[in-house]
């Protein structure tokens, strides 16, 4: 699970580096940070065949007015040592 000091970490970095913006459904501003996960990346754009060990991980970024959901791949916005 996302526990909260994770939670904090990834907001703090999404706000430095400017990638909090509005919801691009409503224009409301406050989001939920829930969970992990996981992305599968399949083999080729024609075939619909899952990647042995090949898997984004996220976190939902979820607005509090309509719930969209942006997915935050982490492991690009974190540290390794963060992760
Ligand atoms: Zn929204």
């Amino acid at each position: 699970m996302l526990d909260a000091q994770k939670k904090q970490l990834i907001e703090s970095v999404l706000r430095e580096k400017g990638a909090m913006t509005n919801c691009g459904r409503c224009g409301h501003d406050e989001y939920q940070l829930d969970g992990y996960f996981h992305h599968a990346i399949q083999e080729s754009a024609t075939v619909a065949v899952v990647a042995p060990n090949e898997a984004i991980t996220t976190v939902g970024l979820i607005c509090k007015k309509c719930g969209k959901i942006d997915f935050i791949a982490v492991g690009a916005v974190l540290p390794a040592d963060q992760l």
